[in-house]
């Protein structure tokens, strides 16, 4: 499995480190798997070229906050009349709700879902299954529980017998880290993790982790699971990788910015 984080911020922000385009840097929520799936479409969506974006047979929303949707509807524009078949999103149904009234609404933006036609539209939204995995261009695909004070989820994601756990936004979330821990083939846990320690309380109220709750729940882990630290807050990722490189030394951590890809086995 390649996963291409094309945006991993919990924000949008233009300085960089060294070596790093600032134009790219701090780009919000966009994972692409094998070049055809994405793992929602925020600002990250954005890298991607034109031939790129057709690509996309599928996308997994984890939630509908802005961050994680802006380029869903901006994506859908700009490949319009470019593929054969429609754009499959896929989503909780009140996350689907949100996009139907208040994104694709007419008024906000076209209802690509009836454009240019009913029967053959650019967008579909589509539930995820409940009886079993969304299967999908060869991953398996599970919803897994996130706590964020709307409707979200996490995803776990296998493809040749690994998989990732993708925490999307939560708040400490018990039932998501024990599903984790009991993934026979966890490779590694994505996990947001929007705040350094002085900023907990913001964590609590906005429901999003700090870093004594990911090193706390992370020991439910195998050790040969790597962590994947992601939805850093713009400002923060110094202290947050900082922090969190001091706490975990018993497993790789790993700190992706825009543009970087992980393959795994890694
Ligand atoms: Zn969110
Ligand atoms: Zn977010």
């Amino acid at each position: 499995m390649k996963i291409d984080f094309l945006g991993c911020s919990g924000g949008i922000e233009g300085s960089a480190p060294a070596g790093r385009s600032p134009s790219d840097y701090a780009r919000s929520t966009c994972y692409r798997i094998n070049d055809t799936v994405l793992i929602d479409a925020g600002t990250g969506a954005a890298r991607m070229s034109m031939s790129e974006m057709v690509r996309i047979e599928h996308i997994l929303l984890t939630h509908a906050h802005l961050d994680h949707i802006a380029c869903l509807p901006l994506m859908i524009d700009t490949i319009a009349g470019l593929r054969k078949t429609p754009t499959l999103a896929w989503g909780l149904p009140g996350v689907l709700k949100v996009l139907r009234d208040h994104i694709l609404n007419d008024a906000v933006w076209p209802d690509f879902t009836t454009i240019p036609s009913a029967e053959h539209p650019f967008l579909t939204l589509n539930d995820y299954p409940t009886d079993g995995p969304l299967r999908v261009e060869g991953l398996e695909v599970h919803t897994m529980t996130a706590d964020h004070g709307i409707p979200a989820c996490g995803l776990l994601v296998r493809h040749g017998g690994l998989s990732v756990a993708f925490s999307g936004d939560t708040g400490p979330d018990e039932q998501f880290w024990s599903a984790a821990a009991a993934v026979p083939d966890l490779h590694a846990v994505a996990i947001e993790c929007s705040y350094p320690n002085r900023e907990a309380e913001l964590a609590r109220l906005s429901k999003h982790m700090h870093v004594d709750e990911v090193v706390r729940h992370a020991r439910l882990l195998p050790p040969h699971v790597a962590l994947i630290i992601v939805h850093r807050k713009p400002g923060r990722e110094r202290e947050i990788l900082a922090q969190i490189s001091t706490a975990v030394t018993d497993r790789r951590v790993e700190f992706p910015v825009s543009g970087d890809s992980l393959t795994l086995p890694f």
